[in-house]
């Protein structure tokens, strides 16, 4: 989930930060240039899903993250602990059928594609906008001890809380959103294209409104502990093509592994 928000912020801040670098520095351009691309790349490097950058080491890495706090995300929702909550409603999704995905991003960790505004959801009479999805292989959240082929993060913000609405698939019939956003692939680590297509995000949701919802992390560092998640309980399928198709693109096993629940509850709304 994830870093998300903090990989734009960084991007962006990376994107004119070397801009500015190189208009004010403009008497030695190329030595510059050179060493500023390597180091951003090599922070953008810094973390990753294996060996010594690994999830293991994260908050070791990153010193300043929340990787090591006890609100932390993914986890692994136990059925039996799970609390019922009857003052939990359907989630309030208003997502237009002509919202526009405005570019595909492969950042390294995950493929994101980044959403025009439009697209929301009202969570306690606020509204939180989606401004992207990403996909982990295999899930990050585990049900009941399972481990899904791929989980999709919908990732919301308002002024100040990040809300990611989480869907699990399953390998079976492909998927017709799927489809259409892999019209797109590939893409590869480091490259982004600018895309100017409609999409209707509606298409992708499970028709069963049951979720899971619990407060913890982003999933990626910095692991900040502002999010609210909501887990469908109903995965929606996707082809083992498709599955295969986003593997080759993303790291080997772009998730992290299951973080301890401490003193958190689970709730559900059950749905229908
Ligand atoms: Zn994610």
């Amino acid at each position: 989930m994830k870093r998300e928000l903090t990989i734009i912020v960084f991007i962006a801040f990376s994107v004119f930060y070397c801009k500015n670098k190189s208009e004010n520095k403009s008497i030695e351009p190329t030595i510059n240039i050179e060493k500023q691309e390597k180091i951003n790349h090599n922070e953008h490097e810094h973390w990753t899903y294996d060996g010594e950058t690994g999830p293991k080491h994260w908050a070791e890495i990153e010193k300043q993250s929340d990787c090591n706090g006890k609100r932390q995300s993914p986890i692994n929702i136990i059925d039996k602990d799970v609390i019922v909550d009857d003052s939990l409603k359907p989630l309030d999704i208003h997502y237009s059928t002509d919202v526009k995905i405005h570019g595909i991003t492969n950042n390294g960790h995950s493929i994101q594609y980044d959403f025009e505004k439009g697209d929301f959801i009202v969570l306690n009479d606020n509204k939180y906008e989606l401004k992207q999805i990403h996909f982990h292989e295999a899930s990050e959240h585990t049900i009941n001890g399972i481990r899904y082929p791929l989980e999709i993060h919908l990732v919301h913000i308002n002024k100040d809380k990040i809300v990611v609405l989480a869907i699990l698939a399953k390998e079976g019939e492909s998927s017709e959103p799927f489809t259409f956003l892999e019209k797109y692939l590939p893409i590869y680590s480091g490259e982004t294209k600018l895309l100017d297509a409609e999409f209707d995000l509606n298409l992708k949701l499970p028709t069963d409104k049951g979720y899971y919802t619990y407060n913890g992390s982003l999933t990626t560092p910095p692991c900040t502990q502002n999010v609210t998640w909501f887990v469908c309980k109903a995965p929606i399928t996707v082809s083992v093509s498709q599955v295969k198709q986003l593997q080759e693109l993303m790291p080997l096993n772009n998730y992290r592994d299951e973080q301890p629940i401490n003193e958190r509850v689970v709730k559900q709304y059950v749905g229908h």
